[in-house]
């Protein structure tokens, strides 16, 4: 029987590559338009540059060795992944030609239904049945592994594995506020500079979005800190993209800008990981994990799927192999 996979992030992903890899059918199911979650890249209309690409999920993935290390070389060599820099791949490799491709190298030769958020899961004699918010619906199948950001999660399983939505609400995520800017002036401000910091400005991260391999020229993403991003959290998005605007242009020196979007992260970085850990209930059929599971890293991400996966394999509780990179 086929197994089904809730979300199409990397943790999706990886549980997909890994079940795949010892023959077992999977199909994941994403909400959104594409697969990647936040691995994302965005495209924006600008009138003199046709359409500028900015990464405003995770700038670029770092790898502390394992299994992840020898995923991310074999994308490189895919030409899924390019490096950023000459550091090596565990330093700084974004995805190609967007960060998603992180995401589809791992996919090759899963399917994938996007467009379906599953908002309730129900077993019968015959498995599994996934229905979704606009009522469509996908059964039979032996296993359902949800692979979802934790309040998500948290809903899903809720009428189904109380255990595992208890879980999910045992961790914390930090939001962020996003800019992408597009300016004349930009690359020589940033030059010489991957990312950096506007310490108390309110920006935690400002990245050289153009600097990194295949992007388009004069483009930056900012990251307001989780502080700035939680006070400003239900503020409009036009007010909160002129704000961070000015605090960018301001600090570097740039002109207006050609572009300034802001993208509102509720759940970005993992602030508290799940005690629990990745898991599956051989029993039930189902199983947990992304980076809540694991750590704040795609890595940790990953690991979990890779945990999950192998923990349906063997019938048993998911093993780490890998350390995670934060606790
Ligand atoms: C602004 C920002 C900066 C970051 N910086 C870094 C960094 O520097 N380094 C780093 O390692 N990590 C960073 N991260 C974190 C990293 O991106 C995540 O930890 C990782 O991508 C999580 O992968 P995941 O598969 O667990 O979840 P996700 O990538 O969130 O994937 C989950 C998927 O589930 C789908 N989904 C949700 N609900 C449903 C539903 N009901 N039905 C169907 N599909 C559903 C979503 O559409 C999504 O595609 C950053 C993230 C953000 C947002």
């Amino acid at each position: 029987m086929t197994i089904a996979i809730i979300g199409a992030g990397i943790a999706g992903a990886a549980a997909a590559l890994h079940l795949g890899r010892a023959g077992r059918d999977t199909v994941l199911f994403d909400k959104g338009r594409g697969v990647g979650g936040r691995l994302a890249t965005r495209r924006i209309a600008a009138a003199a540059e046709g359409a500028l690409a900015f990464d405003h999920g995770a700038p670029f993935v770092t790898a502390s060795g394992g299994t992840f290390s020898r995923f991310l070389h074999a994308s490189v060599q895919n030409g899924h992944a390019a490096l950023w820099g000459d550091a090596g791949v565990e330093a700084r490799t974004v995805g190609m030609p967007g960060m998603n491709g992180l995401v589809k190298a791992a996919l090759l030769g899963s399917e994938v239904r996007t467009s379906f958020e599953a908002a309730s899961l129900s077993r019968t004699a015959t498995g599994w049945t996934l229905t979704a918010k606009d009522g469509a619906t996908a059964e039979g199948f032996s296993d359902v592994l949800v692979a979802i950001p934790a309040p998500q999660a948290a809903a899903l399983l809720g009428p189904v594995h109380p255990a595992f939505a208890a879980a999910a609400e045992d961790s914390r995520y930090m939001p962020c506020w996003t800019l992408m800017l597009a300016a004349d002036g930009v690359d020589p401000a940033l030059a010489g500079t991957p990312e950096t910091a506007l310490a108390g400005e309110g920006i935690a991260t400002l990245i050289h979005n153009s600097a990194k391999p295949g992007r388009s020229a004069g483009t930056l993403v900012a990251h307001a800190s989780p502080a700035w991003s939680t006070a400003r959290l239900e503020d409009d998005r036009e007010a909160v993209a002129g704000d961070l605007a000015a605090i960018v242009t301001g600090a570097l020196g740039l002109p207006a800008p050609a572009v300034a979007v802001a993208h509102r992260w509720r759940y970005a970085r993992l602030a508290r990981v799940s005690a629990r850990g990745p898991d599956y209930d051989a029993d039930a059929g189902i199983g947990i994990a992304g980076d809540w599971c694991l750590g704040p890293d795609v890595e940790d991400a990953f690991h979990s799927g890779i945990a999950l996966a192998e923990a349906v394999l063997t019938a048993g509780r998911p093993h780490v192999a890998a350390p995670a990179t934060a606790r």
